[in-house]
């Protein structure tokens, strides 16, 4: 019997897929350097609320049973939370999921999707992976006042009638930039009801920006509108993989026929629960974050390098063409970050906000990297 060759018989989209990088795991460099410090993923350091660990302890009990598949309890309350109804809800594993979700009700061979260079790298996988042509419309320039950001008008020139879904990150990883309410408005009202405008907030809780979209505002408005939010960054549970989407109620119908039964599972459920209600330690991570940023910025003033305005949890620093070295000088001194040659910024490297002691020693670590690259 000649042996099964995946490849020859797999779908031909998936054999241009590239894999998703995460980064490097601290795991592995700490058995190098032993002392790591992980900013490389744009996750809360202060870790989730406190209330979590105990939803989580609480729920082992029941294990032995399905989660609720319509997770009906954390739906209720986040709808509660944004002003919408329940219907307008739908649970995801993590929001990664949710982006999945609208390419494999909306893409397929034929249809394309249309995204913003040096946007987030999910956007281009979704599109190969249900075998639609990735379309990236170009960026704003590098002296814009949002520099590397979304252009709107690019990305609505580069919609046709074959566009099925535009994926808008706001604000966007790794560049951080963002887009004000008289923008998205205007590109919502303006764009073709053939495709699904997915708003990607996932660093939405952080901002604190005064002309940043309330999104959830406009489900009834605009039924072409899916806003995804995600528990993984403000809330600190990217662990537990809860994300979910905002929409229209005959969208999300859609989006749960292809949703797997019980893709959220129960301690997610509940531990999403939980983080929701502590509104005081979302608080608290949005204040470190935004001294965080600031204190960031200014040791990169102090250090004579420019930085893209970022609303977000991270800061994408501009070190110049050694920035592959700097990198690695950082992974000598423990300090992990995230290289983005691969979003088309290879002078840049993206770090994560910390605490402010973890903010102090990225910078002195990056003072000696420079030095030595
Ligand atoms: N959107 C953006 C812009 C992101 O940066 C991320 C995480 N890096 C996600 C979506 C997905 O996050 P999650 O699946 O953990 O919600």
């Amino acid at each position: 019997m000649p042996r099964f060759s995946p490849a020859e018989h797999c779908r031909p989209a998936v054999l241009d897929v590239q894999p998703y990088s995460p980064g490097k795991s601290a795991h592995d460099l700490g058995r190098q350097v032993g002392d790591v410090l992980k900013l490389s993923s744009n996750e809360n350091v202060l870790g989730p609320s406190p209330t979590v660990a105990a939803a989580v302890r609480e729920c082992s009990d029941e294990l032995m049973r399905y989660p609720d598949g319509d997770g009906w309890e954390l739906r209720e309350a986040l709808a509660a939370h944004h002003g919408v109804a329940p219907e307008n809800v739908t649970l995801g594993n993590g929001s990664n999921e949710l982006l999945e979700l609208a390419g494999r009700c909306f893409l397929d061979r034929g249809t394309n999707a249309v995204y913003s260079e040096h946007g987030f790298a999910v956007y281009e996988l979704t599109a190969q992976i249900c075998g639609a042509t990735a379309r990236a419309a170009p960026a704003r320039a590098a002296a814009d006042t949002m520099p590397y950001g979304h252009d709107l008008a690019a990305m609505a020139a580069a919609m046709d009638a074959e566009t099925r879904v535009v994926f808008i990150a706001n604000p966007n990883n790794p560049t951080g930039t963002w887009l004000n309410v008289a923008e998205l408005e205007g590109f919502l009202e303006c764009a073709p009801t053939s495709a699904v405008i997915v708003v990607d907030e996932a660093y939405a809780e952080y901002v604190t920006e005064p002309g940043y979209p309330a999104t959830a505002e406009w489900i009834g408005r605009f039924p072409n509108l899916l806003v995804a939010r995600t528990f993984s960054k403000a809330y600190g549970l990217a662990g537990l993989r809860v994300g979910y989407g905002l929409c229209d109620a005959s969208l999300a119908e859609l989006l749960n026929r292809v949703r797997q039964p019980f893709n959220v599972n129960l301690p997610a459920q509940r531990g999403a629960l939980a983080a929701l209600k502590d509104r005081a330690h979302v608080e608290k991570s949005v204040a470190m974050n935004r001294m965080g940023l600031e204190q960031l910025a200014a040791g990169c003033r102090e250090l004579g390098l420019a930085w893209l305005p970022s609303i977000a949890n991270f800061l994408c620093i501009e070190i110049g063409n050694n920035a592959s070295v700097v990198y690695e000088a950082l992974l000598e001194r423990g300090v992990i970050v995230r290289p983005i040659d691969n979003y088309g910024l290879p002078r840049h490297l993206r770090v994560t906000v910390g605490r402010p002691e973890d903010n102090r020693r990225f910078l002195d670590a990056l003072e000696e990297a420079l030095q030595v690259s």
